[in-house]
């Protein structure tokens, strides 16, 4: 029995590799259990959306993802209705990052370990025990280890959610979808032209050139079947026939796979010192790309939470903040993909309503309002009343130093002050404190969290100890003797 970790996470998929690398910015002891030996090699081409590279950005980790994909407009994610960006996306990342799941994995993990965090792969949390203290963990192999929190980060068949016996309402898949990258016998022309054809009415359907002569081919499979069953180059050819009337001749399967449509949402994010976090607590169709996105913005709540927790400087009531925030932002990506899943069948109803969205679409605000949905831009905590900008998250302003997000890199608070006369003495160990009279700000100061919305916004220095406390816990009167030990130049 190990005890000198303090979380456990099980998973090293994105959200658990962002969330190990999270907590080591604190130095919290993070031991990340992964039960596959090597990362997944299918190639699932994902796109990071606006937030999500914020969040990158806002870690210095930009650089090292940018030469790895594709930059795009931020534009037709909302049920692939094709329109342009809408105007006044108010972000300096205002792309999406095509880049291929298993290298932002590899570059998570990497990431995660450079920062100290010990990843095992090959090893499944198989069981665990709860008490006061911490969380006894059983590996698959019956090794046991001892931590003080565990967080399901494994998956849409969490093994920890189901321990746990936290309930997975929704609804179950109702159609899968066939994808995979084949080759195919028919010249490239042919297959653009039928695919726009059939595209028109079947959706998700595509076969889309990948390199090296594959083709990354995606088709309705006509139905649920066992997923535990990969399907075959037989179905993809049956399935291509009853949709597009051909089968393009695919041949030379370099990977096949199945996905459904089912949406789940957990009961509970927690339970004592138990956690879930990514797919473990949501699943929803991959419309729109905003399941891995929507893993790693949890994995950035959470972790500066639970350092705090660990560290022992947190409010009581902080770590719970983690569901009353990620449950219903995710209850919302639910609600936008089974919108998005009914704009995409092919029955003459909901075509007829595609047809209307697409002509309000034309009109920029409704466009916007759809992408920033998409994107995650839109999110506002209820972190109570005050001005419209209070519980979102900061754009990457102009500050004298150069971009706000550069000063936050590691993940401590930040207090922005145009006013030059605050301070956040008493909480320096935790909170930065930025002065300076030309930040493009519209308000005269702000108080960032770690993870860079806004808990509050004023200029009075009683005010602003109020909110320092409730986010950031008691003042430390040795942090108030050094006087400005935040301050930053
Ligand atoms: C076809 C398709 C396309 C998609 N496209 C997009 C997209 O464009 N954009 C987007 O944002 N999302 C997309 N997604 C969704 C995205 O792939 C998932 O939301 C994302 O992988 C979730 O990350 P995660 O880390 O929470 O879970 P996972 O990626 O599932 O990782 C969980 C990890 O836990 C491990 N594990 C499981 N059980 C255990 C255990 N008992 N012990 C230890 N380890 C365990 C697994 O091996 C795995 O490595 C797509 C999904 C599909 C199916």
């Amino acid at each position: 029995m190990h005890d000198d970790i303090d979380v456990i996470i099980a998973g090293c998929g994105p959200t658990g590799a962002m969330l190990a690398a999270e907590l080591r910015l604190h130095d919290v002891r993070v031991l990340v259990l992964e039960k596959d030996t090597e990362p997944a090699s299918y190639v699932r081409i994902v796109g990071l959306h606006i937030r999500s590279l914020e969040l990158m950005a806002m870690r210095g980790l930009l650089d090292r993802i940018l030469p790895h994909g594709r930059r795009r407009p931020a534009a037709g994610f909302f049920a692939a209705i094709p329109k342009p960006a809408p105007k006044g996306l108010d972000s300096a990342y205002a792309y999406l990052l095509g880049i291929p799941q298993p290298v932002i994995v590899r570059l998570l993990e990497e990431h995660a370990i450079e920062r100290g965090a010990q990843v095992r792969r090959g090893r499944a949390v198989a069981a665990f025990e709860q008490d006061d203290e911490g969380v006894t963990v059983e590996l698959s192999d019956g090794e046991r280890l001892r931590s003080r929190y565990l967080i399901g980060c494994d998956g849409a068949r969490s093994t920890v959610r189901k321990l746990l016996g936290v309930g997975f309402p929704g609804e179950p898949s109702r159609s899968d979808t066939l994808m995979g990258e084949l080759k195919t016998g028919v010249p490239p022309e042919e297959i653009a032209a039928k695919v726009a054809e059939v595209g028109e009415t079947h959706r998700p359907f595509w076969l889309r050139p990948f390199g090296e002569g594959f083709y990354s081919v995606v088709v309705p499979a006509g139905g649920v079947s066992d997923r535990a069953e990969p399907p075959t180059l037989e179905d993809f050819q049956r399935q291509l026939r009853a949709v597009a009337g051909t089968d393009f001749g695919v041949h030379s399967p370099r990977w096949l796979s199945r996905f459904g449509n089912a949406t789940r949402l957990a009961e509970r994010y927690r339970a004592g010192r138990v956690l879930l976090a990514g797919d473990a607590a949501h699943i929803h169709p991959p419309l729109g790309g905003q399941g891995l996105n929507l893993g790693v913005q949890d994995a950035f709540n959470l972790g500066w939470k639970l350092a705090a927790q660990i560290r022992g400087w947190a409010p009581e009531t902080l770590l719970d903040t983690y569901q009353a925030e990620r449950h219903p932002v995710a209850a919302d990506v639910l609600d936008n993909t089974r919108a998005q899943m009914e704009l995409s069948s092919a029955e003459p109803g909901p075509q007829a309503v595609r047809r209307l969205l697409t002509e309000l679409m034309d009109f920029d605000e409704v466009n916007r309002h759809l992408i920033e949905k998409i994107t995650a831009t839109a999110v506002r905590y209820d972190f109570g009343e005050g001005p419209d900008l209070l519980g979102r998250r900061m754009p990457d302003i102009d500050v004298k130093q150069g971009h706000l997000y550069d000063l936050l890199h590691h993940g401590r608070g930040l207090l922005l002050d145009r006013t030059e006369r605050l301070t956040v003495a008493g909480w320096s160990d935790r909170v930065d404190h930025v002065a300076d009279p030309t930040a493009a700000l519209d308000v005269p100061c702000v108080l960032l969290r770690p993870d860079g919305h806004v808990a509050w916004i004023g200029d009075d220095q009683q005010d602003l100890n109020d909110h320092l406390s409730r986010w950031f816990g008691e003042a430390d009167l040795l942090c108030a003797d050094a006087g400005a030990g935040g301050e930053r130049e």
